[in-house]
């Protein structure tokens, strides 16, 4: 382990860091399917899955997905709920949706092609800097750069850089070291392998918590590893807590099976299905004075997203279901195998508790 007082090395030249991250790439790298593609529609597709999504559950639903829409204009034939239908499971839905949205964009402007140029990327509906730069570099050999978490952690701790990453002008020193980075890995030929570098450095060595220094091939230019940084970089912004919210369901069996009403298209989980719910501390009175005759408790249980900490509360209904106020434009359906609709993790959790023979049901 490096003393406190360890001499600090000189920054490394990026076309240095880039020849190790390299060597390191084409030794280490995973066998994934879609680094045997190099079209960018598939890789479009895995970036967008393996944003807030593990590899591994990704692997499987990239290649049902391509199964299912084989080509860009078969996603944009295809309906939205179709496409949110597929994406079950994966949560963040409207990552599904703006696909949708862009492979529509795609056909309509640019004959069914991604276009190869990162800057009208960026005009498509869900494709971020990062993912520009990631199917302009992969699939088109582009020296566009990427900034992810992933990215961040391997620049602050290489280079000892202070600065909180946060999205926009603030992060702007990252983007010209990745910038840097992969316009020297374009000088060797590789642009697209140096952003993958930097992403499975960050993701398999150089990780949040106990970075395998050892193994890491920038060990001998690591700032922070010659300073005793590790642990402290990246910098982080000091975390909100999350805002408390309570929700209850309604659950309205009959005998073709149970109620759900689809959300809104627009807002939190936009266009995925649930029982009946309200929001806030009178959630279940809300409930009430729509129509639902709540019976009794049947769950609680606490469910965390990244800004909210839910509690919820399922109710058993009896009774009918209320008649629909007119002009109301939410759909309301019957599901004989309602864990099979395109449901908010937090109402799958409900149904599951309140109703767990659901699971044998669907299997
Ligand atoms: Fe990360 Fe350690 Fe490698 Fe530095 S030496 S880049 S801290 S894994």
């Amino acid at each position: 382990m490096p003393s406190v007082a360890a001499k600090k090395p000189p920054v490394a030249a990026p076309r240095a860091i880039a020849a190790a991250l390299l060597a390191y790439y084409d030794r280490h790298k995973r066998s994934l399917p879609w680094r045997a593609r190099r079209d960018a529609y598939a890789i479009w597709i895995s970036e967008i899955m393996l944003q807030q999504t593990r590899v591994d559950t990704v692997v499987p639903r990239w290649v049902a997905f391509l199964q299912r829409f084989p080509t860009i204009a078969d996603l944009a034939a295809a309906s939205v709920h179709d496409v949110c239908a597929q994406w079950a499971g994966l949560g963040y839905y409207s990552r599904a949706r703006n696909l949708h949205k862009a492979a529509q964009q795609v056909v309509q402007h640019h004959g069914g092609q991604m276009p190869a140029d990162a800057h009208a990327l960026l005009q498509l509906a869900g494709i971020g800097r990062y993912t520009a730069g990631a199917i302009a570099s992969i699939a088109y050999a582009l020296p566009a750069p990427i900034v992810d978490g992933n990215v961040v952690r391997v620049l602050a701790r290489v280079l000892a850089l202070q600065e909180i990453y946060v999205p926009g002008p603030g992060g702007e020193v990252y983007w010209r070291w990745a910038e840097a980075l992969v316009q020297a890995a374009a000088g060797l030929g590789a642009p697209g392998d140096l952003n993958q570098a930097l992403m499975e450095l960050g993701a398999m060595v150089c990780t949040p918590k106990q970075p395998d220094c050892a193994l890491c091939p920038l060990q001998h230019m690591c700032q922070a590893h010659a300073q005793n940084l590790v642990a402290e970089l990246p910098r982080r912004p000091q975390k909100k807590a999350p805002q408390a919210m309570a929700v209850a369901f309604a659950m309205l069996r009959t005998q073709a099976g149970l109620y759900l009403v689809r959300r809104p298209l627009e807002g939190l989980w936009a266009g995925l299905w649930e029982p009946p719910s309200a929001v806030g501390d009178d959630a279940a009175e809300k409930l009430r004075a729509q129509g639902w005759q709540l019976q009794h408790v049947v769950a609680t249980f606490a469910h965390l997203l990244t800004h909210r900490r839910v509690a919820a509360t399922v109710y058993v209904a009896g009774g009918r279901a209320p008649r629909q106020p007119t002009g109301e434009p939410q759909l309301r359906q019957i599901w004989a195998q309602p864990l099979q609709a395109p449901l908010s993790t937090l109402a799958r959790k409900a149904i599951l508790l309140a109703e767990p023979q659901a699971a044998v049901a669907s299997t």
